[in-house]
């Protein structure tokens, strides 16, 4: 029997707008209340596909499918191989007391886990994906299995390749907890021959906190391979890392894609660009008289514009981060004559054509799944 979980909300409720909340402003009274909208251009909602189950009810998924290096989360358990630790049988993901059938509960944790790897991984050539033999199809994979036999997780450094087994595992409470599946992340991770992100001594790593946010408290963001933070916002780092040539620094980004490239010599190891820098795209309609879309920052140097018919008066721009990405936004809005009119927040313009424009802020890593929209009322 196959059961069907729509997604058809999420992309509403995961977008958290972030960092343009002006709220606390007092309105221009000359431009209180907000007017026309966008005209003509924009465009409807897609229908968003339904996620298919196994008949033992483990989501069919992949978060990227024309990618040429896979992820494989293993949710259902399977043959774990170590060269220091031996060979097991490690048991899957399971809440209700029968590890061989997935029922709702357990299987919108395992959607929304992979929902987290695909931000994790947005930015990478690679396939996040549930199916094994879509794993044995790609040119080159790393795979893990979440089980309940262990907390905490272990990886074989560098286990990427075309092993028919897991080099890796993860404890199952990184679906449940504020971790959201960055654990899986920081796993895989390895497997890609990153080390921990951290303070290193004489060569030895001793200590997970070294990025300044953490000193006053702030853990909204935590590097991947790090101790993580509360989930909000988790990332790739450049790391301290005397082992590396590399100017001391552990470019965690390029590792990964130099794994990419070694097994596909057309790929560049960055997601294939969603919204190509040359060409125009529409918002989806809100059906409030403004739209809004969601992309992907797939390298730091990607560059996304949408285009709209603006019908003049008062209007909110948002755009953010969606979920635990670690995208941090550089956005504006240009007139006809490529002048920049205006930013996140409130403004009023008069009516026109206008475009907006999105690249990362420069930050490293600060780049993957993104939502941007334009509130009317
Ligand atoms: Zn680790």
């Amino acid at each position: 029997m196959k059961k069907i979980y729509a997604l058809c909300l999420f992309t509403f409720l995961a977008f958290s707008f972030n960092g343009c909340d002006s709220s606390k402003e007092k309105l221009d009274p000359e431009i209180e209340g907000y007017t026309k909208g966008i005209i003509n251009d924009v465009i409807d909602v897609p229908e968003v596909s339904a996620i298919e189950y196994s008949t033992a009810g483990l989501p069919i998924y992949q978060s990227n499918p024309d990618a040429p290096v896979s992820i494989y989360v293993a949710y259902d358990g399977g043959d774990y191989r170590s060269s220091s630790q031996g060979n097991f049988i490690l048991s899957g993901y399971n809440r209700n007391g029968s590890p061989d059938t997935f029922d709702e509960q357990e299987q919108a944790d395992i959607v929304r886990s992979l929902e987290y790897m695909a931000h994790y991984f947005a930015m990478f050539d690679v396939n996040v994906t549930t199916i094994e033999e879509v794993r044995d199809a790609s040119k080159a994979w790393s795979s893990i299995i979440v089980t309940e036999d262990h907390s905490g997780g272990r990886a074989n450094k560098g286990a990427f390749g075309t092993y028919p087994w897991s080099k890796a595992y993860c404890g199952s409470s990184t679906l449940t907890s504020s971790d959201k599946s960055r654990r899986i992340a920081h796993e895989i991770g390895h497997t890609f021959s990153l080390e921990h992100s951290g303070i290193w001594n004489n060569g030895e790593f001793y200590k997970w906190e070294d990025w300044p946010q953490w000193s006053n408290g702030d853990r909204a963001y935590g590097t991947i391979m790090g101790g993580g933070g509360k989930g909000q916002r988790n990332g790739w780092s450049n790391d301290a890392y005397p082992k590396d040539s590399d100017g001391g620094k552990q470019n965690t980004m390029n590792i990964i894609r130099q794994k990419i490239r070694s097994v596909d010599s057309k790929s560049n190891g960055w997601r294939k660009d969603d919204f190509l820098d040359n060409e125009k795209f529409y918002l989806y309609d809100n059906k409030s008289g403004g739209g809004y879309r969601q992309g992907i920052l797939g390298s730091p140097d990607d560059v996304d514009v949408f285009t709209f018919a603006w019908g003049g008066g008062k209007f909110k721009l948002s755009a953010g981060a969606v979920s635990v990405s670690a995208a941090l936004l550089d956005v504006g809005v240009f007139n006809k004559d490529n002048q920049q009119v205006a930013t996140e927040g409130e403004s009023n313009l008069p009516a026109g054509d206008y475009t907006i424009e999105i690249r990362s802020n420069g930050d490293y890593g600060a780049i993957g799944t993104y939502q941007v929209a334009i509130l009317t009322n």
